[in-house]
């Protein structure tokens, strides 16, 4: 609890409105400052880059063929890690899958109901939501994106770990989400996310920037230790990367969509704007998204140890934006041996 308190303010802001990220789909901008406390100042937010930020001309032209091979590690004594909720055994006759949601949201799925008829799965959340586990019907990606049951939201699994290869056509493993379990979790609307925001110092011996973050769910607790462990970790030439963040609570649609953004519910980081990478901005450039990549994979390392995933890890890249989803890291749902999960 040392990395946040309550929040007491009446007013928040979004400096970025009508931003979309990889968390959707249109022009990416940073989530934006949500900090609006007079008494202590925070920094500027991140300008909304409504053009790509100046890449480094070191940058390479070409995708590399796996992903790029970071600086050596820190060789700081890690600090301990807080082990990800894990399933229980499966009640039999439970997709496996099931069980990683259920690990993940322990404190707000309340049952599993099962048509007798039918076999259908409905999970219910303790505030009375249910949600199809498996509609049964064959979707595209984009039917998946626009209208996913919870079954879809793991059909791409998460590749944990630096071992990873440049994510394949619509490999976007957490870009498919089911928005009524996150209304269920972290606040059905705006009123209700701002009612679990908390204040999260951000690198605090790099920034005086506090980050609004939801306390739902161990969401914000996650992010302090991700602050911690990279403060500890992460070596002086790195600190860049995660200093200033661009944002994260920012209640919006998606544009073009109905969807709302991740940013929404709090539970998602932009960290430097000036060295995030984005398919879109790419598309400039060449007809399908070549991936390009600056964030160092010591970074990825440590959100990911804290329930994170990266938007780095998608076809659709998004190199800033983290979001925090414990159920895609439970270990039986994670990707094994490489390789894509891609839907067509
Ligand atoms: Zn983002």
């Amino acid at each position: 609890m040392r990395y946040f308190r309550a929040i007491t303010i009446g007013f928040l802001f979004c400096a970025a409105c009508g931003v979309a990220l990889g968390c959707g789909g249109a022009e990416p901008q940073p989530a934006g400052a949500t900090d609006a406390t007079q008494a202590e100042p925070v920094e500027p937010a991140a300008p909304e880059p409504t053009e790509p930020p100046v890449e480094p001309r070191t940058e390479p032209s070409t995708a590399p063929r796996t992903a790029p091979e970071p600086p050596a590690p820190a060789t700081k004594t890690q600090p301990p890690q807080q082990p990800l909720p894990q399933p229980e055994p499966r009640e039999s006759g439970e997709p496996a899958a099931l069980g990683c949601l259920r690990a993940a949201y322990a404190d707000f799925v309340e049952g599993v109901e099962s048509d007798p008829e039918t076999k259908q799965l409905t999970v219910v959340m303790n505030d009375g939501t249910k949600l199809l586990w498996d509609d049964g019907a064959e979707k595209s990606y984009e039917q998946r994106l626009a209208n996913p049951d919870l079954e879809d939201q793991f059909s791409i699994s998460y590749p944990l770990g630096r071992d990873f290869e440049i994510p394949a056509t619509n490999d976007d493993p957490g870009r498919i989400r089911v928005e009524g379990l996150f209304r269920a979790v972290y606040g059905k609307n705006s009123r209700a996310v701002r009612d679990n925001l908390v204040k999260v110092d951000w690198m605090p011996s790099h920034s005086r920037k506090r980050l609004v973050f939801n306390k739902q769910n161990g969401a914000a607790e996650a992010l302090g230790r991700v602050s911690a462990e990279l403060e500890e970790s992460l070596p002086a030439e790195m600190i860049k990367f995660a200093v200033p963040s661009a944002g994260t609570f920012n209640w919006r649609k998606i544009a073009g969509t109905d969807r709302l953004s991740v940013h929404s519910f709090a539970i998602a980081i932009d960290i430097n704007v000036k060295f995030s990478n984005y398919w879109r901005w790419a598309l400039k450039r060449n007809p399908v998204p070549v991936y390009r990549n600056q964030i160092p994979l010591e970074i990825v390392e440590v959100f990911e140890n804290h329930g994170f995933v990266w938007g780095g890890k998608w076809y659709h890249y998004d190199t800033m934006h983290f979001e925090y989803r414990p159920e895609l890291l439970a270990r039986q749902c994670l990707r094994k041996g490489g390789g894509t999960t891609a839907v067509p």
